[in-house]
């Protein structure tokens, strides 16, 4: 059976003791969300070195980047490399965000790049695919989410794909408390998977991992995790406070 993840984005929130207190409460708070989900959060990168170095050593809480630069190093002032994340223990890395897309004109040839440098550092690389409200209007949802996956994670080669997380976010329903419903969610994530197991084969598509996000919140985690091809979530707003974060994780 393919891997449960439930993710936390924490995007530009939190101040730096706010968020090594989050992360000790859903440390502590995480016994009673089953073992076979993984948890995962990204904060503010500023703070990663605090959380990491605040985690205690049997934690079973995954710590994620949500950005850096594809390049190995070198003259990209303000940015941090896949081989500084790794060093500093992180284990997973968010790309194709569509705020990383729409504010920071992010490519899907410089997404591809970042999905292998995350792959040749070995981290999980959780890649975001989701598409615009004036695209769902006119029903174009599949082609746009399907270039999306053709043109960045589609050239992996077979043992690397299978390290990545897939994370379906609507851009309508990010930060908006309108969601999708639960078989808007199915359809895109049943279609997503008919996708990986065309490029990749059945067995690889049983395992791929493909999480919803966009207005997943305590009361409609259950429906929308109810649904056969709903792995998890990647949530916002909702992850931003511990009992919250865990009541969705606990639904899972
Ligand atoms: P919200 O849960 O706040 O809608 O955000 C979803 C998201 O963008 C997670 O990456």
């Amino acid at each position: 059976m393919r891997k449960k993840t439930v993710a936390g984005n924490w995007k530009m929130n939190l101040n730096k003791d706010e968020a090594v207190r989050l992360f000790g409460e859903i440390e502590l708070r995480s016994e009673d969300v089953q073992d076979e989900v993984n948890l995962m959060v990204f904060p503010g990168h500023i703070y990663l070195d605090a959380l990491l170095t605040a985690r205690s050593y049997s934690s079973r809480i995954l710590i994620g980047a949500q950005n850096f630069h594809p390049a190995e190093k070198g003259a990209y002032t303000g940015e941090s490399s896949v081989a500084q994340l790794k060093q500093l223990g992180v284990d997973a890395v968010l790309i194709g965000h569509s705020e990383r897309r729409e504010y920071f004109g992010e490519s899907h040839a410089f997404l591809k790049e970042k999905v292998n440098a995350a792959i040749s550092h070995d981290l999980i690389p959780v890649f975001c695919c989701g598409e615009p409200l004036e695209i769902r209007e006119k029903g174009e949802q599949e082609e746009y989410v399907q270039r999306q996956l053709e043109e960045s994670l589609f050239h992996l080669p077979v043992t690397d794909f299978a390290k990545v997380v897939i994370a379906y976010e609507p851009i309508w329903a990010i930060g908006t408390g309108k969601t999708a419903t639960k078989e808007q969610a199915e359809d895109m994530h049943s279609f997503i998977r008919s996708l990986v197991q065309l490029k990749y084969r059945q067995d690889t598509s049983d395992r791929t991992t493909i999480l919803y996000g966009g207005s997943c919140n305590p009361s409609n985690a259950e429906e929308l995790f109810s649904m056969p091809n709903v792995d998890g979530g990647l949530i916002g707003g909702a992850s931003l406070k511990a009992e919250d974060f865990l009541q969705i994780a606990r639904k899972r």
